[in-house]
């Protein structure tokens, strides 16, 4: 049996399944240079450009970078760091549309350039045989290259297998129809691509390296072959054309015959393959420092004027590229990056050219039939089975196409939809014109999410399972060292020696304090009770009635003391009958007369000053009578305080006409005051005004008085609830009414005032001016002596009260 080599040396290869030979169309570009483009007005480069994890940023917004700076990092070897294009700014690092057929948005870093196109520092490599592997890989690693056929896989990871390398393929197939970049790269720069190949061989140190490339390039193949004619090792591989030659899995089994199956690494059957354009990378980070930073783009379709291999940098609109190769199409239409068989349609021409972008198509609309064509409508399957012939991954397109429909995940994975190379041969073929790799795509997308939220929920379990038994472990360790000291502490107790006693001391006394202390605890919450109990109705319904019992109480003083004032009252009246008699009077017995009424009128002041304050500590307790009693009765009081009320309203309106009578009859009566007269009065207006502070004293020690009265009636309160409410209404009628009479007191008392002022002065006149009649001063002297005597009588009823 001919080994592998044997039959590539006599041009024998395997095939594939399937496949398809649609029009290559390469000829738009094929016969035209690589063009190099001017720099864009923006570079729009998104973080993550690979399968793998986005590397971290390094850079913000506002700095200034070089070309080939690095803007991302990582030490992950699935994280690819990118760099500068170009000299510039970063202007921005958000969100923006992506190349991706889910033509979502990702992280993007925004460089304006400066058009100078300013290099960082360089270290260029004059002999990259010295290097060893590890400092190869770290060079490739550093540069940020992935794979530029398409996967865009890690090259870093592929580079560092530790297998047994048996072939190192170099895929240069370029299948698709329309792309011809890697033709005019092997043209161009087919010894940079040699060097690249032998950087590889170098670190992977295969047995055989093949490079794989297709018929239809015949000037690439004759390049190859001229740059590889001195090295053995390499062989060039002319295939014939099909439709995906290119494919990883495709190319493998052409020219080894080995089929690579599912979920099987091609490493691990000692088989690495890289693309030409990668190899192209490789050389140009290891020996001339210049990081993955531009690439060969295929602009091409008929909707071009001029269709051409640019060198664009990463990070260009494809807008721009198009308007560099004379784009008509004005609607912007069918914009498709990649090949017609594998690309995608772009939602704008804004999403920017990355690692793997190897074309960028404008067909006009008849152009492209099928999936790309606007025309196209799609139909019911008519199984036909056209797509599973031409399937080279030998799956069944129509079946993996109901199952992603009725998004049944199961089976689809049972029909090994992740086979699916999304080459786009069965679409191409199928008459209902279904666009079949469009429905693989979604359900690999939506399977993969699901994997990863299961992976998710595994994590969650493991780590809450993980959580439990650690729980459990301490819980029982815990307990075990408990038991273990206890043991311990009882052996020592138990063992009679005097630490043994002490414990057994220390014990006893920790006992005693936690008894203690719950005791303690017990009293205190006890107390808090008591004093809660206590606080919360001295707020309420017997604040109120003390209050009431103090209004009342401040009232009958307040009656007391007009009722004390009313003496000079009566020598005003006296005074008044001299003043009518003109009868020759004893002059020196009617100043001893009046003398005498004034002594009396001021005893009876002074008396009156004293039965305030005695009324007070009377009605104090009378207060407290009265609280108790509305507290106890007081349905029954409260009509008892209504009657109390209206007699004392009655009383003071009483005297208030009266004082001011007598005020009046005084005023036109009594000639202008001399000296002495004056004097008279505001000594007696002093003394009244004294009378007044002692009353309002006498009021604020009864308020204060009826605080404390509050608390034997909270207790009443406590043990009659059924009288509350009844005792409740009466203690606010009371009080209402006590208000209205201490308003009406209060002017009664500055009346009173004045006209006691005024009956002073009457009386000094009557001394000096008037000598009086001796009987009619006796008879006014024994009427103030009466009236003393009786408010003497009510004081004393009011003590005993
Ligand atoms: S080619 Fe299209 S119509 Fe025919 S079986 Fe496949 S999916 Fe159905
Ligand atoms: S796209 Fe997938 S299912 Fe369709 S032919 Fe290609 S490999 Fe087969």
């Amino acid at each position: 049996m001919a080994t592998v080599i044997e039959r590539i040396k006599r041009g024998h290869f395997w095939t594939f399944h399937g496949g398809i030979h649609p029009p290559q169309q390469k000829f738009f570009t094929s016969d035209k240079p690589i063009r190099a483009v001017s720099i864009p007005d923006q570079l729009i480069l998104p973080l993550q450009q690979h399968i793998g994890i986005p590397a971290e940023l390094q850079v913000k917004v506002g700095d200034k970078v070089l070309k080939g700076q690095t803007l991302t990092q990582s030490a992950h070897p699935m994280a690819v760091p990118i760099h500068a294009p170009t000299s510039g700014t970063i202007t921005a690092i958000k969100n923006s549309v992506i190349a991706h057929p889910s033509g979502l948005s990702e992280l993007c870093l925004f460089i304006t350039p400066d058009f100078e196109d300013k290099w960082r520092k360089r270290h260029i490599c004059t002999n990259f045989n010295q290097l060893t592997n590890h400092q190869l890989i770290e060079k490739i690693s550093a540069a940020g290259i992935s794979g530029m056929g398409g996967a865009g896989f890690p090259t870093q990871v592929k580079v560092s297998t530790r297998e047994d390398i048996q072939y190192l393929i170099i895929n240069a197939a370029e299948c698709e129809p329309y792309i011809t970049a890697d033709d005019l790269l092997i043209r161009e720069h087919s010894p940079s691509i040699l060097d690249g190949i032998n950087i590889l061989d170098n670190i992977l140190s295969p047995r055989h390296i093949l490079i794989g490339i297709e018929d239809n390039k015949p000037q690439a193949i004759k390049a190859l072959q001229q740059a590889t004619a001195d090295n053995e090792k390499i062989s060039v591989c002319v295939l014939p054309t099909k439709y995906p030659t290119g494919g990883e899995k495709q190319l493998i089994q052409i020219l080894t015959g080995q089929e690579v199956p599912t979920g099987v690494l091609p490493s691990s059957l000692g088989i690495v393959m890289q693309n030409i354009a990668t190899c192209f990378a490789i050389a140009d980070a290891v020996i001339n420092d210049i990081p993955l930073i531009k690439r060969v783009v295929t602009v091409s379709g008929q909707a071009l004027e001029k269709p051409q291999n640019v060198w664009s940098l990463l990070g260009t609109p494809v807008g721009y590229l198009l308007a560099q190769c004379g784009y008509l199409n004005k609607d912007k239409k069918h914009i498709i990056m990649g090949g017609p068989m594998m690309g995608y349609s772009l939602p704008t021409d804004q999403v920017p050219v990355v690692k793997t972008t190897n074309c960028i198509l404008a067909p006009t609309e008849k152009e492209i039939s099928s999936p790309y064509s606007t025309g196209s409508k799609e139909v019911e399957c008519i199984r036909c089975g056209q797509c599973s012939d031409v399937c080279p991954s030998q799956l069944l397109p129509q079946e993996l196409q109901w199952s992603a429909k009725a998004k049944d995940q199961q089976q689809l994975e049972k029909l090994n939809l992740f086979d699916c190379i999304e080459c786009g041969a069965c679409a191409y073929v199928c008459p209902s014109q279904i666009p079949l790799v469009h429905y693989y795509r979604v359900a690999k997308s939506e399977i993969r999410q699901q994997k990863q939220l299961d992976i998710k929920a595994e994590h969650a379990k493991v780590r809450f399972e993980a959580r439990k038994e650690r729980l459990a472990r301490d819980k029982i360790a815990r307990e075990e060292k408990h038991k273990a000291a206890a043991a311990a502490r009882k052996a020592r107790m138990n063992s009679g020696t005097a630490a043994g006693n002490s414990e057994i001391s220390a014990v006893a006394a920790a006992l005693a304090r936690v008894k203690a202390k719950k005791a303690g605890q017990a009293q205190s919450a006890q107390s808090s009770i008591s004093e809660a109990q206590e606080t919360l109705p001295r707020n309420t319904d017997n604040g109120q009635k003390s209050q009431v019992a103090a209004a009342i109480a401040r009232a009958k003083a307040k009656k007391l003391a007009a009722q004390t004032n009313s003496s000079p009252e009566a020598s005003s009246e006296t005074t008044n009958i001299s003043n009518d008699t003109e009868s020759p009077i004893d002059n020196k017995k009617a100043k001893i007369s009046a003398a005498v009424a004034k002594a009396k009128a001021k005893k009876l002041a002074e008396k009156s000053a004293s039965l305030i304050n005695s009324s007070s500590t009377t009605d104090k307790e009378a207060s407290n009578t009265l609280n108790s009693d509305v507290d106890t009765q007081a349905p029954a009081d409260d009509k008892k305080a209504k009657i109390s009320s209206a007699i004392t309203k009655a009383k003071a309106k009483k005297l208030v006409d009266k004082s001011v009578t007598l005020a009046s009859e005084i005023e036109t009566k009594t000639p202008a005051a001399d000296k002495k007269s004056k004097i008279a009065a505001a000594v007696a207006k002093a003394k009244a005004k004294k009378l007044a502070s002692q009353q309002e004293k006498t009021r604020v020690s009864v308020d204060s008085n009826s605080s404390n009265n509050t608390v034997a009636n909270t207790e009443v309160d406590v043990q009659n609830p059924a009288d509350e409410k009844k005792a409740k209404i009466a203690a606010a009628v009371a009080k209402a009414k006590a208000k209205k009479l201490a308003s009406q007191q209060e002017k009664i008392r500055v009346s009173v005032d004045s006209n006691l002022s005024n009956n002073q002065v009457a009386n000094t006149d009557v001394d000096v001016q008037n000598p009086a009649n001796a009987k009619k001063a006796k008879i006014a002297a024994a009427v103030a002596k009466a009236k003393a005597k009786k408010l003497a009588s009510q004081q004393e009823k009011s003590e005993s009260t």
